[in-house]
C-alpha cells in the first residue's frame, strides 16, 4: 500500500510490501529498524500487518519539537508527559478524549512559558469559553507565539488548572518565563498541569494538536509516532500499542476517535515519547488479548521514527 506525503517540495513516498519488500525512493529519511519477517500470532491467523519505520529527519528541527518543556528540567518535578492520560487517549474508555497533557505535580509548582509569546488569556474560564463548557481549565493561560504549523497556522499553548496565574492579557513573555503555580482548579483530579498545544484559534479546544510533537526530544531520548489502519486503510481507534525493549514496557492507546486531530505531515494516530534509544518490540494487540501484529522498531535519541502499521484483523 503506497503512502505518499509532499511537504515543501521534499517528497517522500515509501512503499511497504506485504511480505518483507521494503522500496523507498524520493528524498526520503534512511530506514532504520526494519524487520523483515511478519509475525502474526498464531491465534490470529488471518492477522497480517505491514510496517514502514523510518526516523523522520526531513522536517526542519524549526518546525516541530521546538516548545520547551513548561515543568523546570529538575529531579524534583516530573518534567514529562503522564502516561495514564496521554493526549488523545480515554484511559481506556473511563474518561472523555484527552486534547492535552498532563505534568502530574505537587501544588504550587511552577510553570514556565514553552515559548515566548504574548498573553492571550490569564484568568479562570468561569466567564469565557475555552474548552467543551466553561469553568474547565479553572485559573488558565493562553499564550500566541510567533510560530506557525506546517499548515500555516499559529501555534498557541494553553495551561490549565492553575492555582494562580502570575501574568496578564496583553504581556509579553520570553521563553520559560514563570505563568503560574501547578493547582487543581476546573475539572482535574489532584494537582497537575493541563498543558495543550492549539493551533488558529486559541480559544477553541477542537483545534489541538498532540504537545508531544511539539515538545522538544527529551534528554538522549526519542519518539515512535505513527498510524494504525485497517485492511481498508481506516485509522483505527483506542487500541492497545506498546513499545518493549529490555528495560522498559510501555503502553498507550492509539487516539480515541476523530476529535484528536493529527499532524497535517503526519497524519499519526498514535505517539510514544520520551523513549531510550535502542530497539523496542512494537506490539499491537486485538480486542481479545491476541497479538495482532510486532515488530521490532529502532529508537534514536533526538529524533522521531514514524511506523506505518495495518492490522487485518483488530
Ligand atoms: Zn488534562
Amino acid at each position: 500500500m503506497p503512502r505518499a506525503r509532499g511537504w515543501r517540495g521534499s517528497v517522500l513516498v515509501l512503499l511497504a510490501s506485504l511480505l518483507g519488500g521494503i522500496v523507498a525512493w524520493g528524498q526520503g529519511p534512511p530506514l532504520v529498524g526494519l524487520g523483515s519477517q511478519l509475525r502474526p500470532d498464531s491465534a490470529n491467523n488471518a492477522a497480517m500487518a505491514q510496517v514502514t519505520a523510518t526516523a523522520i529527519d526531513d522536517i526542519e528541527p524549526s518546525e516541530h519539537n521546538i516548545l520547551h518543556r513548561p515543568i523546570a528540567l529538575s529531579d524534583d518535578y516530573a518534567h514529562w508527559a503522564d502516561r495514564s492520560y496521554a493526549y488523545g487517549s480515554t484511559q481506556w474508555g473511563g474518561r472523555a478524549v484527552h486534547l492535552g497533557v498532563e505534568f502530574v505535580n505537587p501544588r504550587d509548582t511552577p510553570v514556565y512559558a514553552a515559548k515566548a509569546g504574548v498573553v492571550v488569556f490569564a484568568s479562570d474560564d468561569a466567564k469565557t469559553l475555552l474548552g467543551p463548557r466553561q469553568d474547565y481549565y479553572g485559573n488558565v493561560v493562553v499564550l500566541a507565539h510567533e510560530e506557525y504549523s506546517l499548515a500555516g497556522l499559529q501555534v498557541f499553548t494553553l495551561y490549565g488548572h492553575l492555582e494562580e496565574v502570575e501574568v496578564v492579557a496583553g504581556q509579553a513573555v520570553e521563553d520559560l518565563d514563570r505563568l503560574g503555580r501547578i493547582g487543581s482548579t476546573g475539572v482535574a483530579i489532584g494537582p497537575h498541569l493541563h498543558f495543550e498545544v492549539r493551533v488558529d484559534d486559541p480559544y477553541d479546544f477542537r483545534m489541538t494538536r498532540n504537545p508531544e510533537l511539539w515538545l522538544q526530544h527529551y534528554v538522549d531520548r526519542g519518539m515512535i509516532i505513527g498510524a494504525l489502519r485497517d485492511a481498508d486503510g481506516e485509522l483505527v481507534y483506542g487500541k492497545r500499542i506498546s513499545a518493549r525493549s529490555d528495560t522498559l514496557s510501555r503502553e498507550v492507546a492509539s487516539y480515541g476517535g476523530d476529535i484528536v486531530n493529527p499532524d497535517p505531515v503526519w497524519q499519526e494516530n498514535f505517539t510514544i515519547g520520551d523513549l531510550p534509544a535502542g530497539d523496542y518490540e512494537l506490539v499491537v494487540l486485538s480486542d481479545s488479548g491476541s497479538v495482532a501484529y510486532a515488530e521490532t522498531v529502532a529508537v534514536e535519541a533526538y529524533r522521531t521514527t514514524y511506523v506505518e502499521i495495518v492490522v487485518a484483523e483488530t
